[in-house]
């Protein structure tokens, strides 16, 4: 099989490795995953129907791919804590789909964490899925502290009735009460759901409280602190009946794993992608590694000294600081300008962040008055505690200079010249 090799589409690929090794990365969900993690999406693995589990599968020939498979589950075990887990998800949001397919019916009703306080689209927002085909209503920060009052949250629980909680956050930098959370659910008779998409990693090496612990089911992707390659997963720390009684045509209460494993295929996919279930075994045998603890350790410190920076010069960090590694900045205390604007500004100094609502913002979702900034990326890329000073120094030289385009190209010109001493790929 010859084929022209596709010098468009290869060209471009490497323009955007460039954009990655030249500049600043502070997306907080965003990550570098290591060559080995890449090497095993890129393979012919990529060649294979799979649908159904390891073992119980509907095509031939996946004796491979289901010992492949069983690595990435066995991995993913090991490294929560979880007696299940279903490693097919094509994205946290397939998860979170696949899991409420599973315990619920259309109509009933969810509570989730407000997505202009830091919430995610797939737990509730109207104009998604999870909006669309079932009642939601939110908790949120208060406006004081920027932290969750779980006596709101319980009241609003206690009014609701919801059959589904759902905790976890986009933009969330501090801890959860999963107890108390569970208190909650156990109250109104709901299903606790985390969605531990942006701090898994720290959570999987014991930097942050489990929430497998307290929580029927966990979800998560596998890209953010993670590291692995872009992906999801559904996790139980034990298996449970289904409390909602759902039988199947003969009449038998499924447990809860065989619910999310239908959640998942047929429920809302088809095949698998085994390229990338390699690529996450990969990733979960690196996250189990004693250079990975490292790191996580890093992403923590790393977080805990850029948020303290930010306040040193001025800025109002939601809540006055992080648990995790990512931090909501309230631009509305110095300079005021929008996020959009600051996202504009930054990008011209090659400086990635995305703007971001804050709680009780005064402005749009599409100009809002905050950013979002993590420690993920760059802490992987090899920065420590001094970069994190400097690194603030910069996005408040931008943010201060933002219609000045000669001081900006300046401070693109020394981002590139200093990036060039933090290697990612070499
Ligand atoms: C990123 C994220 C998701 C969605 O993940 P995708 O892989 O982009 O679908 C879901 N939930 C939370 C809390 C997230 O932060």
């Amino acid at each position: 099989m010859t084929m022209l090799r596709d010098q468009i589409i290869f060209d471009l690929i490497q323009k955007e490795q460039h954009r990655q090794e030249t500049g600043i990365e502070l997306i907080a969900s965003e990550n570098f995953a290591s060559k080995q993690v890449m090497e095993a999406m890129g393979t012919v693995l990529t060649n294979k129907y799979a649908e159904g589990l390891p073992g119980k599968r509907y095509y031939g020939g996946c004796e491979v791919v289901d010992e492949i498979e069983n690595i990435a589950i066995d991995r993913a075990k090991e490294l929560f804590g979880a007696e299940w887990a279903n490693v097919q998800p094509h994205s946290g949001a397939q998860a979170n789909a696949a899991v409420m397919l599973a315990v619920l019916n259309a109509g009933d009703k969810i509570l989730g964490f407000d997505l202009s306080h830091g919430g995610h689209l797939t737990h509730g927002s109207s104009v998604n899925f999870s909006g669309k085909l079932y009642q939601p209503s939110f908790y949120g920060v208060e406006k004081e502290t920027g932290m969750i009052n779980y006596d709101h949250v319980d009241e609003i629980a206690r009014k609701e009735k919801p059959k589904l909680i759902i905790c976890g956050a986009s933009a969330y930098s501090r801890e959860w009460d999963y107890e108390r959370l569970r208190t909650i659910a156990d109250e109104v008779g709901a299903i606790l759901l985390a969605d531990i998409s942006h701090p898994a990693g720290l959570i999987a090496r014991g930097l942050l409280d489990d929430p497998l612990e307290h929580c029927h089911i966990v979800t998560t992707t596998t890209h953010k602190t993670l590291r692995g390659p872009r992906g999801g997963m559904i996790m139980m720390r034990e298996d449970f009946e289904n409390p909602f009684g759902i039988k199947t045509p003969k009449g038998v209460v499924r447990k809860m794993s065989s619910l999310l494993d239908s959640g998942v295929f047929p429920g809302t996919q088809g095949g698998p992608l085994e390229h990338v279930i390699a690529a996450k075994a990969v990733a979960f045998g690196e996250a189990l590694s004693d250079d990975y603890m490292k790191y996580v350790l890093q992403v923590k410190k790393n977080a805990a000294v850029m948020a303290q920076r930010f306040m040193d010069k001025g800025y109002h960090v939601i809540s006055g600081g992080t648990d995790n590694h990512m931090m909501l900045i309230d631009l509305r205390s110095k300079g005021d300008v929008s996020g959009r604007d600051a996202e504009d500004a930054l990008i011209k100094a090659d400086i990635t962040i995305n703007k971001n609502m804050v709680p009780f913002d005064s402005r749009s979702p599409f100009i809002t008055s905050g950013i979002r900034v993590g420690t993920a990326a760059i802490t992987t890329r090899g920065m420590m505690e001094p970069e994190m000073e400097k690194v603030v120094d910069l996005i408040d030289d931008v943010l201060m200079n933002k219609d000045n385009d000669n001081k900006l190209l300046e401070i693109k010109e020394g981002v590139n010249t200093w990036m060039n001493n933090f290697p990612l790929y070499k």
